[in-house]
């Protein structure tokens, strides 16, 4: 008996919360007031689902679809929750990814080459994935290797370039570690050119950004280029 009433007040509490949520969420997407004024963007930030919902609805309806029909009918709620997830970054920074650091006392290159990512091509919302190699060298701190990759996606869940990936992610080594110079590649397929048009299959786009020492200095730079080909 307890037990059973425990839980029915578990439920109502938890019925109450949902909708202080709800109400809270509803007023901020109206504009009344900003989670992200009072706390900073990224901190509060929440998807709109329902707007998802409703968007692919009528997206399935213009190419002349059903989108009751069986097998439709729980797309739109399937993407607005897929989405939760490939768009997370949209409102992160990787500043707080990189600030635990360590410190070491030489500087020789760190190179962390074949760190997988999934982006989506803001011109299409369709995917581009690939590898991302880096090579950067510390100034007296680095990070655990595993950060380098969590970097990585906060850039890439976002509606993203991959120019813009590559550029980001080589700023945020450069000014979160002071590192005195950075090399970021991106080798990547992008969907928006192999599913439609001239369907280049298996073709691969690659982009570089170089900072500091790597950028103004030659030899380093064939250097790390080296080390990230042979490593
Ligand atoms: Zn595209």
């Amino acid at each position: 008996m307890r037990q059973v009433l425990a839980g029915r007040e578990f439920a109502a509490r938890r019925k109450i919360l949902g909708f202080a949520i709800h109400l809270l969420h509803s007023a901020a997407t109206k504009g009344l007031f900003s989670f992200s004024g009072i706390f900073g963007r990224g901190v509060f930030f929440m998807i709109d689902n329902e707007k998802i919902k409703a968007a692919y609805r009528l997206i399935l309806e213009a190419i002349g679809e059903d989108p009751n029909r069986e097998g439709l009918k729980d797309t739109p709620d399937r993407i607005a929750r897929m989405y939760q997830e490939i768009f997370s970054g949209v409102n992160e920074t990787a500043e707080t990814v990189l600030s635990k650091t360590f410190k070491i006392e030489n500087s020789s290159m760190v190179v962390e080459k074949d760190i997988s990512f999934y982006s989506m091509c803001e011109h299409h919302l369709l995917p581009f994935f690939g590898k991302v190699h880096i090579a950067y060298i510390p100034n007296g701190k680095v990070v655990g290797l595993s950060k380098l990759a969590r970097a990585v996606e906060v850039y890439a869940k976002r509606p993203q370039l991959q120019e813009r990936l590559t550029d980001q992610i080589a700023e945020a080594i450069y000014t979160s570690l002071a590192s005195s110079g950075v090399l970021v590649i991106i080798e990547a397929e992008h969907l928006c050119m192999n599913m439609r048009g001239i369907k280049k299959t298996g073709s691969k786009t690659k982009t570089v950004a170089y900072k500091g020492i790597l950028k103004d200095d030659l030899s380093m730079r064939s250097e790390a280029y080296s080390l990230i080909a042979i490593s």
